[in-house]
């Protein structure tokens, strides 16, 4: 994921400019990307990256290059640090301003901003622009994707990534609700999709039909491995990923954990010492 490179800065349509938030890594693939959102002299913008100090001036081109000359407000897909952490900075640089995302209790906090609340079905507007929120839980579970209303294009968060996966954490994370999640975001029948991560989707609902049924050929690998006896989670992600280098096995091992507490809810598995242990032996039901 690391490897692959975007430009700092870009216009992917007429009320949209991405400006990378410089935090490449193993999860971020090429960085955060943030967004300047509308078509006047202040935006919105949407995400912040991580807080690194190589992205205020990547942000200042970003507005020379969108034609705008100030930010109108922040809002936030979810309080993971590479999406909330350069608020502060932003704020720093360009003056008190609005910061809205859907609350999370005991993880705002960290990060010392007063929060406006926001979600399912909340807009927030700017000159060009409506963003109506959709709450999309599943990821994290305070996590929103913005319809671009003009456009009927969707900025999916971590939702959606233009490169990798989306990653279930242990912490905040649901793969019931994020499949739910994905279906709703469906309904909405997106255009294009505007990733945190990655180049943007020109057909936003072939993306997430393909991310449905990825997750569903996982689940079925995962079921017809267990069909051969009980197995723990290094035993499963042995026989599933087959191929996949060692330095995977741990995420590996986390999705398969999603996977299984998914199954474990629908009655269709059973695992012993389950939340003390993440080496708890499954069986199927
Ligand atoms: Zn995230």
């Amino acid at each position: 994921m690391i490897g692959l490179r975007l430009p700092d800065v870009d216009r992917w349509s007429d009320r949209v400019v991405v400006a990378l938030g410089q935090n490449p890594s193993l999860f971020t693939g090429p960085g955060t990307n943030t967004y300047l959102v509308g078509t006047g002299k202040r935006r919105i913008l949407l995400d912040t990256g991580q807080g690194s100090d190589r992205y205020i001036p990547v942000l200042e081109s970003a507005l020379e290059r969108a034609g705008c000359e100030n930010i109108q407000e922040i809002v936030l897909t979810h309080g993971h640090p590479d999406h909330i952490g350069g608020a502060a900075a932003v704020i720093e640089r360009y003056g008190a301003m609005r910061v809205s995302k859907q609350p999370w209790e005991g993880v705002d906090d960290r990060y010392n901003l007063e929060v406006t609340p926001i979600g399912d079905g909340s807009i927030v507007r700017t000159e060009g622009a409506t963003l109506r929120a959709v709450h999309t839980p599943g990821h994290a579970e305070d996590h929103l994707c913005f319809m671009l209303e003009e456009e009927g294009s969707v900025f999916s968060g971590d939702n959606v990534l233009g490169i990798g996966t989306t990653v279930i954490p242990s912490d905040g994370g649901d793969l019931v609700e994020y499949m739910d999640s994905l279906e709703r975001l469906l309904a909405q029948n997106p255009t294009a999709i505007y990733p945190a991560h990655g180049p943007v989707i020109v057909d936003g609902k072939a993306k997430i039909r393909e991310y449905i049924a990825h997750r569903y050929e996982r689940e079925g690998q995962i079921v017809a491995a267990l069909s051969e006896g009980p197995l723990d989670v290094p035993a499963i992600v042995a026989r599933v990923y087959v191929g996949y280098p060692e330095s995977l096995h741990a995420a590996a091992g986390e999705s398969v954990f999603s996977h299984l507490r998914k199954l474990e809810r629908e009655g269709r598995v059973t695992g012993t010492d389950v939340d003390a242990n993440v080496d708890a032996r499954w069986e199927l039901v």
